[in-house]
């Protein structure tokens, strides 16, 4: 059985092209950057390159480039130190973050005292900005807003270059957790003025365990991992000479093919929206996840009419991977937050919801072979449902 993997927003195959970049890594240039003969420094050139390449890509010098292990490092960073070291007394954020963000918030509010406002969004997932701008305009308490750019679960953009505006004529700092736009989107910060952001290499096809944190140089951030001055005593530690080998050239391609992937990847979610909505009488999509503007070009989220907490377990079977955003209320695994804030509590009852996620490398027939599984599982569902109701 041919596997198909649909689930590109957890993580994402590696290019080969990236493998042979951290092989040739692995075996060339292993010399600690820290060190001051040929060997360390071949791996320092190589490091500053790709700090040079990213900060090209994002329009910023690259001094604003900090090296760390992953996403979820980053945002921890950016959140924690914002509270220690520039004293950040108030965080806005929204219920639709990733866990690394909203718990290293709610570690602030725990451990700091910080004030936390969420701004809770619509039912389509939207956060309002007059509602930002409100809070922001009252209250003279140095604050950080941290809103996400694209949602994960539901693929909603937020438009960060507005929110980055507001920020600034209220004095506010803004972070986003761009983990699933960064390399996937053109990002000019020269023109958006963000303060903090986030990114992980395994989100566009280069490896885990390596990811960077963009921390604008005004801002004054300092580090919460020290012991060495590597990464400007911003984040100790040797540095993962392949790890950054791998996103260098991750980044590389994701940039030489961003115009052909893009539309390759909108055409395959609009063509999965219109098999899925043909063959599944009742779906809905969840979010601006059916939408071409205000969404990410590889995340669907679907909402099945019909309870099946095994959903996934049953595609798995049929070797396709696919992610499935819990709105569980049996107790058996938690409802995701994002699921709560979108779903009424009618669909968190009586409905499915499933995060489908595409790369370039996804198919149509990929496409065809998941909706009739979709289909068949669908089937004997209803099958089942009847069968209990006659009972
Ligand atoms: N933020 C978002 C929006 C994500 O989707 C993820 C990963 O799922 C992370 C942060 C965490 O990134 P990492 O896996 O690199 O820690």
């Amino acid at each position: 059985m041919d596997k198909i993997y649909l689930d590109n927003a957890a993580t994402t195959p590696l290019s080969p092209e990236v493998i042979d970049a951290m092989v040739e890594t692995m075996k060339m240039t292993f010399g600690n950057p820290s060190s001051t003969h040929s060997f360390g420094q071949e791996a320092k050139i190589l490091i500053e390159n790709v700090r040079r390449q990213i900060a090209d890509y994002l329009h910023v010098s690259p001094a604003e480039i900090i090296f760390t292990s992953c996403g979820t490092e980053s945002n921890n960073m950016i959140i924690k130190s914002s509270v220690e070291h520039l004293g950040v007394e108030r965080i806005i954020s929204s219920p639709l973050e990733h866990k690394c963000v909203s718990e290293s918030i709610l570690d602030m509010k725990n451990r700091k005292g910080v004030e936390v406002t969420y701004i809770r969004p619509n039912e389509k997932g939207d956060i309002d900005l007059h509602k930002l701008e409100e809070l922001l305009k009252n209250s003279d308490k140095k604050t950080l807003v941290s809103l996400m750019h694209a949602n994960n679960e539901i693929g909603n953009l937020t438009d960060i270059k507005k929110i980055a505006e507001l920020c600034k004529k209220y004095q506010a700092l803004f972070h986003s957790d761009t983990v699933q736009t960064m390399a996937h989107m053109n990002l000019d910060f020269s023109e958006i003025s963000i303060d903090f952001a986030s990114c992980s290499a395994h989100k566009f096809h280069g490896p885990k365990g390596i990811g960077f944190a963009f921390l604008r140089k005004s801002s004054g951030l300092k580090g919460i991992i020290t012991g060495g001055p590597q990464e400007r005593s911003l984040r100790a530690g040797t540095e993962n000479v392949c790890g950054i080998a791998g996103l260098g050239k991750a980044l590389e391609l994701s940039i030489k093919n961003m115009n052909a992937y893009t539309q390759h990847m909108q055409e395959i979610k609009q063509y999965a929206i219109d098999r899925v909505s043909e063959e599944i009488p009742g779906v809905k999509f969840n979010g601006r996840s059916s939408e071409k503007e205000n969404s990410l070009y590889t995340v669907m989220s679907v909402l099945l009419p019909y309870k099946n907490p095994l959903i996934g377990l049953q595609l798995d079977m049929k070797g396709i991977a696919v992610s499935q955003g819990s709105a569980c209320s049996s107790g058996a695994s938690k409802p995701s937050m994002v699921m709560m804030m979108v779903l009424s509590e009618d669909e968190m009852e009586h409905c499915t919801p499933l995060r489908v996620s595409f790369s370039h490398l996804t198919t149509k027939e990929e496409i065809d072979t998941f909706v009739q599984a979709l289909k068949e599982i669908s089937h004997d569902l209803i099958i089942e449902n009847t069968n209990v109701e006659h009972r």
